[in-house]
């Protein structure tokens, strides 16, 4: 595989023509308070936060405790479920921004996906695995050919997107997580790629992922990491931070914190990322945002094998703003993994 750029997976108009329509909807949502919930750190369940910025008139506010960047107050999860059944921001994001690059997304990202999985659960290769949030089945489909053998279900909720999966023969549970039966539906891995940055509610779901889990089964999830280099560089600016969409930057021990109190182990936390030097680069090139002296000489002066080694040191030392995750089911009950004392959870 040749190295991934920015510009293979993401056209940079369609994406700001996104950014666009979904600062539209943001600043419709932002001016309807009764459409809003506040809420406590989503990863730690800390109380100790404070607000660092406001973008499209949602505040973001770092937890003290474990640095995750949430916003907040937040859209409840009916608003949620209206903006994603209908807006034109969504539909603009399926037909414009994501189809053009679907081609591309698959060989550059869904394809080394499964490929990962296969050699990492060599034993799940006839076992029941779930894709939450399946959206084109593109990763299910990469993962039938490396598995014909497994048992492959889309978790998607929205209608237009079930009906491709089924055209593509993929089992579909036309559903949101949250309402699946675990009496009915049970996995030996599921998956979550890029979504739980887009929900209310991170510890639900991830409490239902678990009841949903055979013994010995696993969680594969992906997610942005808030502390990654280019949404560090960029904060406020960063074009992954954006309401009512990305709500939730966890971090590597954020999102492990948040695991646990889910009742899950986590086995591995990782940044494999490749592509925020570039995100970085990109910016300063077309718009001139220029993150600082240091970068700029890098820029000019340092050579493609310094640019890819220092993408591979962020990447390394788990800072690279794409992050991995692969937990199983603790086998006690959930523990706090960090009590709160004096508060009720979710309160
Ligand atoms: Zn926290």
């Amino acid at each position: 595989m040749s190295a991934m750029r920015e510009s293979d997976i993401r056209n940079p108009e369609a994406h700001a023509r996104y950014l666009e329509l979904v600062r539209i909807d943001a600043e419709a949502l932002a001016a309807d308070p009764s459409r809003l919930v506040r809420i406590d750190c989503p990863a730690c369940g800390g109380s100790d936060h404070g607000a660092e910025f406001e973008k499209f008139g949602f505040v973001y506010e770092l937890c003290h405790d474990c640095d995750t960047l949430f916003a907040n107050p937040r859209p409840s999860p009916e608003a949620l479920l209206a903006l994603y059944g209908s807006s034109e921001s969504t539909r603009f994001w399926v037909e414009e921004f994501f189809k053009p690059v679907a081609q591309a997304r698959r060989e550059k990202i869904f394809r080394p996906r499964a490929q990962h999985i296969a050699e990492r659960f060599p034993d799940l290769a006839g076992a029941a695995v779930g894709d939450i949030g399946a959206g084109f089945g593109l990763f299910l489909e990469e993962l039938r050919a490396v598995w014909p053998q497994a048992g492959l279900t889309a978790i998607e909720p929205s209608a237009d997107m079930a009906a491709i999966c089924r055209e593509k023969g993929i089992d579909v549970v036309e559903s949101m997580l949250e309402d699946l039966d675990p009496a009915e539906h049970r996995f030996d891995l599921l998956t979550s790629f890029e979504l739980i940055e887009h929900l209310h509610d991170p510890l639900l779901f991830l409490r239902k992922t678990r009841e949903l889990l055979n013994p010995g089964g696993h969680l594969y999830l992906t997610t942005l990491n808030g502390m990654g280099f280019d949404i560090q560089v960029h904060w406020a600016d960063s074009r992954s931070i954006f309401p009512p969409q990305h709500l939730n930057f966890m971090n590597p021990g954020s999102l492990t914190a948040l695991l646990e109190r889910a009742g899950f182990a986590v086995d591995e936390v990782t940044t494999p990322g490749e592509l925020d030097w570039d995100i970085v680069q990109g910016r300063y090139v077309s718009e001139g945002l220029d993150p600082g002296r240091f970068f700029r000489t890098v820029h000019k002066h340092g050579t493609d094998e310094a640019k890819r080694a220092l993408q591979g040191w962020i990447r390394d030392a788990g800072f690279s703003s794409h992050m991995r995750v692969l937990a199983r089911p603790a086998p006690a009950e959930p523990v706090p993994a960090r009590p709160v004392p004096d508060r009720k959870e979710g309160a």
